[in-house]
């Protein structure tokens, strides 16, 4: 809480996970400096991303975002950068098989490690990026049907390169994380997995 009375700031911790190479380092600089680069150093244990968001008059957001390197699923390592995680972002590469299928061993392990306080599942959403190249290794079908099996709150293609969908799926998992959050020990689950593209009207942050 601040000290200005009924303003409080709420600190959301979001995972950024996915095998190495899909774009995750340059999803959180996508989404938070607007920046894309060709090359960047290849992540070592964490990298850190925080974004100050108002959501509301009285709610100012402190979002972490947790960029690991992505080698982690094999080690006992996750349990400690899962540790008090509110969102998930699972990133896979479009035109890389491998990775896709990864994105649900990564949920997997997601689900076994963490949960919320209330023992609702983290809300987890899935990234298909570099969607500007082609020969891509599922179709918008195949992804909805994964995330339907795999459980993910919803799911997305996306180019990080050319800033497609980065904004709008961030901005939907923060909506599902206030939801939860304001709900706060509620069970409910979430229902089937939803396409965001087809989700874009919500509030931007
Ligand atoms: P990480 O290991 O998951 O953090 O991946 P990086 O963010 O380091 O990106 C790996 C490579 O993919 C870099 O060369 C990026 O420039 C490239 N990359 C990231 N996003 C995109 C995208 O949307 N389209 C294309 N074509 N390349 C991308
Ligand atoms: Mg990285």
């Amino acid at each position: 809480m601040s000290g200005k009375g009924k303003e409080s700031e709420i600190v959301l911790k979001v995972l950024i996970i996915g095998d190495p190479n899909v774009g995750k380092t340059s999803f959180v600089q996508r989404y938070i400096n607007n920046s894309f680069r060709g090359t960047y150093k290849w992540t070592i244990g964490v990298d850190f991303g925080l974004k100050l968001i108002q959501w509301s008059p009285t709610e100012t957001i402190r979002l972490q975002l947790w960029d690991i390197a992505g080698q982690e699923r094999y080690t006992s390592m996750t349990r400690v950068y899962y540790k008090d995680a509110f969102g998930c972002v699972i990133m896979c590469d479009i035109t890389q098989k491998e990775t896709i299928k990864s994105a649900a061993l990564w949920k997997k392990d997601l689900d076994l490690k963490c949960m919320l306080p209330d023992s609702t599942p983290v809300p987890c959403i899935l990234l298909a990026n570099k969607n500007d190249l082609p020969s891509h290794h599922a179709t918008d079908k195949e992804l909805d049907t994964f995330c339907k099996e795999h459980n993910f709150l919803a799911w997305s293609n996306m180019s990080v390169k050319d800033n497609q969908m980065v904004k709008e799926s961030m901005s939907y998992l923060l909506k599902e994380m206030m939801r939860k959050y304001h709900t706060n020990g509620s069970k409910d689950e979430f229902s089937s997995s939803v396409d965001l593209r087809q989700k874009t009207t919500h509030k931007c942050c």
